[in-house]
């Protein structure tokens, strides 16, 4: 079963919207677990410190690495198998083929950074992978958590009903997807493409990959490239 361990400034946040729907009922389903630790727990001081002033100066404040240490080892001991991740934007940009690695594995510790980020020494010394979920800054990983759970999650086998609508999703085959149309026939005077009521499963198709190559090719013409250089 996928287990997933966050480590966190603010564990009330947890499930929040991994809890809803289709992830929610696979959690209460038991086809994933989620268990948000508080790292102010792993403090030694009776301020419960985790935080400290930036080495060489500057402005905020830097996750202590024995503090953030103490919770990792406690979380995952050596010789868990899973990943442990560092919500970063420093990291690799979380990729649709990440996300499929990570649900067929065993699950993931994820370390959400708060302030000014964490001690580099903890990084390497726990051999953090560092994945981002874009080029921005947000204030925290929390949110960054969820996002990189609700990619991974919903990929677990039994979390989505219906397992061959994942195929054609954009990124899957490296395009984008498709446009989707359903009823009323008309709305606002503009009509369903014809060739998707027309019966004709092999023109619906070549229509579908059409579409999602100009999709493509006009908004995201690097996934292409990408593709051209893996073959
Ligand atoms: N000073 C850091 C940013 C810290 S933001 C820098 O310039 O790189 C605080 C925390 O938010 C980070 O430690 C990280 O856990 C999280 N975070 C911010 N942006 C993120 C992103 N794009 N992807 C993933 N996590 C992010």
């Amino acid at each position: 079963m996928f287990s997933a361990d966050i480590i966190t400034l603010f564990p009330d946040l947890f499930p929040g919207p991994l809890g809803a729907s289709v992830l929610g009922r696979g959690m209460a389903d038991g086809l994933w677990t989620l268990r948000a630790t508080h790292l102010r727990d792993f403090a030694t001081d009776k301020h419960r410190t985790v935080d400290d002033t930036p080495s060489g100066g500057g402005a905020g404040m830097v996750l202590k690495p024995d503090i953030l240490a103490k919770a990792i080892d406690a979380i995952a001991p050596a010789g868990d198998p899973r990943p442990r991740i560092l919500m970063s934007p420093r990291g690799k940009p979380l990729t649709q083929a990440r996300a499929h690695e990570l649900a067929t594995g065993p699950g993931a510790v994820i370390v959400c950074g708060r302030f000014e980020g964490v001690d580099q020494r903890v990084i390497d010394a726990r051999n953090l992978e560092e994945i981002s979920i874009g080029d921005y800054v947000l204030a925290g990983g929390e949110v960054a958590a969820m996002v990189l759970l609700e990619a991974v999650v919903r990929l677990i086998p039994g979390v989505l009903g219906a397992l061959d609508s994942r195929d054609e999703e954009s990124f899957e085959n490296g395009l984008l997807e498709y446009p989707h149309y359903t009823r009323p026939q008309t709305f606002e005077g503009t009509d369903i493409p014809a060739v998707l009521t027309s019966g004709d499963h092999a023109k619906i198709a070549r229509w579908r990959h059409e579409q999602s190559l100009a999709l493509t090719r006009a908004r995201r013409p690097d996934l292409l490239k990408a593709d051209l250089q893996r073959n």
